[in-house]
Order: C-alpha cells, then structure tokens, then sequence
C-alpha cells in the first residue's frame, strides 16, 4: 500500500510539493480552503499576481520535471529601469549579459503545478478550510463551503499554507516553539499598466521598473499580455505621502502626478484600480521548529519575507528541492529523521534571506536613486568583470546562483564593509574607474570572503 501524505494549502509551494511527493510514489492530498480558481478566472485575491522567478526557482522546476511547462509563460527582465522624477530612465543590469529574472502570472503559474500534480494523481480537496490542528493526535478539521465539518486522521502532514499557516497556528501551543512577526510600516496596492492602443508594451518590456521615491516606491512587471502589473509600495501613516492620506480620487491623482507623472500617463484605469484593489499589508514571519511529530512547516508557512529581493516564492521552492534531496537519501519512512535533518539545514538559510529581504527595500527605494550608490554598483560590477569567481555581487549569489543564503549572506557583509571603506573616499565619483581593484580584491580576501 502507497504511504499516505497531506499537504494544508494548494498554493505555489504545496502544488510544487505535490508533483514531488507523487514522482517519489507517495498518496498525496492536498487540502485547500479557496474554490477551485482554474475553472474561474480569479485574479489571485489580491495578492501580487506576477512573480519574478530566478535561478533557485528554476532549480526546483526542472528537478522537478516541469520547467518545459513554465517556460512558454515567462517575461524575461535582464535588469532595472529606473525612472527619475522627470521621466527619464536608467537601465541597472542584473547581472551579466544574459542573465535575468523572469516575470511570470501567479495565476497561470499556480494552475501549471497544480494541473501537474492532478495529472501524477494527487488527490485536490478545495473548499477545505483548515479550522484546527491537532498536532498530538495529528487531526485535522476543516469547515466545509456548505457549512459542515470535517475531520481526518493523517500519518504525515505538511503545512504550505501560507504566512497565516494554520498549522503553524497549532505549534505555538506546542512547548517551547518560538514565533516572530513583524508587520513593516509599509503597505502595498496593486494597480496596472495595459497594453497601447496598438497592442504593444507600454514600456521596455525587458525590464522590472522602479520609480523610487525613499519612503515609497512604484515598481512594474512586464505581462506577456503586453500589459504591467505595477506594486505601489507606501507607509500606512505617519508620513504626507502614505495611505492615510489619500482620502480622495485628486489625493491619488495629485501623488501620481507629482511623484509618477510619466507611469501616470500609461495608466487609463489608475482610480479605478486604486479604489477597487484592497490595501495589503506585509509581513516577516520567523519561528522554530518546524516539525513535531510527523507535521512540517514549509515555504511562507516556516518563513515569511517581505517581497524585496523577490524571493519568498523561489525560497520556497528551494525548500522543496532540498526535501526531496534528504528523501531522496534517506528514503519515505524515516519522515521524522527527514524534517528534523530539514529543519536543521535549512533555518540558517531562511533566517538570512528573510534579513536581506528586510534590508533590500532600503536599496530598492531610496539608494537606487542615489548617484553614489549608481558608483558603488559600478565599482561592483567592475570588480564582477575582472574577478568574476572571486567578486560575485550580493544580488548575484542569492539570484543567480544555489549558493547557500546564509553564505551570500556571510559575504554580502564582508563585501559591504570593503565598500564602505572604498566610497569614504570623498574624490570617488571623479576616481571611481581609476582605483586599485586588485587591491579592493585583498582587502575582500584578507577579510576572509573568498
Ligand atoms: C507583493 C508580493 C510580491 C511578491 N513577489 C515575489 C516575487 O517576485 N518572487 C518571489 O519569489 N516571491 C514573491 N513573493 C512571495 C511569494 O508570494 C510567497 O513566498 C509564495 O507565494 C509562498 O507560497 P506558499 O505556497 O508558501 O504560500 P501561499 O502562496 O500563501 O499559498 C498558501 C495556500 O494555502 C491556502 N490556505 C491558507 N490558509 C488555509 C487554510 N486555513 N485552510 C486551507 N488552505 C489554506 C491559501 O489559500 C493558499 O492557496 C511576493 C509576495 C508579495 C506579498
């Protein structure tokens, strides 16, 4: 008889976990609250509804066997476009030539793993709200779309329901089990950028726009719809340009004008948008442990970060590939040895990523703009071309490579401090491409980082 395993949430990381779960020969269920959205064409709630999928992502996507399926639903964007408060633009790399992230629909993405999953024969119970956990008898009750109950007795139970994890609900009554949340000062709301009235993109279609401001920032992903799903990232309070201020549609129309002017002339539908999408909160989420008899914490559920290193969803699917790796070894009936070997291993990284993600929205919305940073990531980038092994750009480890997160993280520090050193130089913006690179390099070395 095949092992029975139930998965709470049919999000991107429950559906990827599936397809891996079933290719190991497992009875997969996987229970979701929200109605079947395949069959309706949900907007995704609220939520972002397009991803920028890197390196870490792929990884998982094509061990996975599924990679051929997403690629013909992917919008590559090899760098930045920053655009000033006069409506000129910047292009910032990502990395090199052709190395970029890619912008894919929540949507379509999640309905190509869950499909995939149907197809290996995993069991989709939707309209399956998980009430209760019990983690000592591992029971778990849903309520049901026509108000009944339900409850099922589970052998192995894995939580990818998301950064309000019900199961994760469960272990804080559970001794000794530690949680952290922190909600940021900022929100977001979601607003759009269609395609001109010739069918075409609006802008460079090869790139994730910025509009930062400091305190707050406008960002755009392309759509292979030639549309752009634009984020507005603002403080809830405390500053003039925040949510609580807006009241009124020339509130919208009077911050789009005087802080976006030229994303506001591409944007027919911006009170629209504006007054029918909700406002949305973010939040970072960390705890331990993960696991307790036989159940584990995966993906948003274990780690939710804020969305600005673009990598709450590639994490989680790293989180999947390193399972199956520790299943893979140790084989399906040794779950308890497995999620303790997983835990383990992996909060280290978890920790760091959800700190970068922290730190990054800085850099995303005010250093961006500033000319000295623009230096500082030339300088990079120029120590990048000629030390391409042992300079490797911060961005570049955790988008662009497997290297372990808390390791970038380890480096990223290193790297900083040298380049604080470096641009105290109060001449540098006349001196930048005539510096000593090699001995940048030795101080990188001696400070242990490569
Ligand atoms: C604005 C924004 C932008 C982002 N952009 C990126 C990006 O560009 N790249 C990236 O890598 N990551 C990004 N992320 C992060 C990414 O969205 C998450 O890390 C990812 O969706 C986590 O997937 P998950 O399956 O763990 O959780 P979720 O996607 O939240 O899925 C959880 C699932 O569980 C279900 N569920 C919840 N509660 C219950 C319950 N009680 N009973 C039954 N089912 C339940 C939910 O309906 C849902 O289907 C972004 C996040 C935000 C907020």
């Amino acid at each position: 008889m095949k092992e029975k395993i139930d998965l709470l949430g049919a999000g991107l990381i429950g559906s990827l976990l599936a397809i891996y779960l079933k290719k190991r020969g497992l009875d997969v269920s996987i229970y979701e609250k929200r109605k079947d959205w395949r069959q309706v064409n949900a907007t995704g709630e609220g939520r972002s509804i397009n991803m920028a999928l890197s390196y870490r992502g792929w990884k998982a996507l094509e061990k996975a066997g599924i990679k051929d399926k997403v690629l013909p639903h992917i919008q590559p964007m090899h760098g930045r476009r920053i655009h000033d408060e006069h409506g000129n633009t910047y292009f910032q790399p990502y990395g090199k030539e052709n190395q970029a992230i890619y912008s894919i629909s929540r949507n379509s993405f999640n309905k190509i793993l869950l499909d995939e999953a149907e197809a290996l024969g995993a069991n989709l119970h939707f309209e399956h709200k998980v009430e209760r956990v019990n983690v000592g008898d591992r029971e778990v009750t849903f309520s049901l779309a026509d108000g009944a109950t339900k409850s099922i007795q589970t052998e192995v139970l894995i939580g990818s329901d998301g950064a309000y994890s019900s199961l994760r609900n469960a272990f804080q009554s559970q001794l000794r089990f530690n949680f952290n949340q922190q909600y940021i000062s900022h929100g977001y709301k979601e607003l759009s950028i269609p395609p001109t009235p010739e069918g075409e993109f609006a802008m460079d279609p090869n790139a994730l726009h910025i509009w930062p401001r400091g305190k707050f920032m406008l960002i755009a992903l392309p759509n292979q719809d030639k549309s752009f799903t634009c984020t507005l990232f603002l403080p809830f309070e405390g500053y003039k340009v925040s949510f609580e201020n807006i009241h009124d549609d020339q509130d919208i129309l009077q911050i789009f004008k005087t802080h976006f002017n030229d994303a506001q002339a591409l944007m027919p539908t911006l009170i629209r948008d504006f007054n029918s999408n909700p406002t949305s909160a973010l939040i970072n989420t960390e705890c331990y442990p993960w696991t307790e008899n036989n159940t584990l914490l995966i993906g948003d559920a274990a780690h939710a970060m804020v969305p600005f290193y673009g990598q709450g969803m590639n994490c989680g699917f790293e989180d999947c590939f390193i399972l199956d790796g520790l299943l893979e070894k140790y084989g399906t009936f040794s779950w308890d040895l497995v999620f303790q070997k997983f835990q383990k291993g992996r909060k280290p990284d978890t920790d760091a990523i959800c700190q970068l993600a922290m730190d990054n929205f800085v850099e995303m919305s005010d250093n961006v703009a500033d000319p000295k940073f623009l230096i500082r990531k030339k300088i990079e980038a120029r120590l990048y071309e000629l030390y391409p092994k042992e300079w490797v750009p911060l961005y570049s480890m955790v988008t662009f490579s497997d290297m372990k997160y808390s390791e970038a993280y380890t480096i990223g520090k290193i790297q900083e401090k040298v380049m604080d050193q470096v641009m105290s130089d109060p001449l540098i913006t006349q001196n930048w491409d005539r510096l000593d690179y090699e001995d940048i390099l030795h101080k990188v070395e001696v400070a242990g980082a490569v």
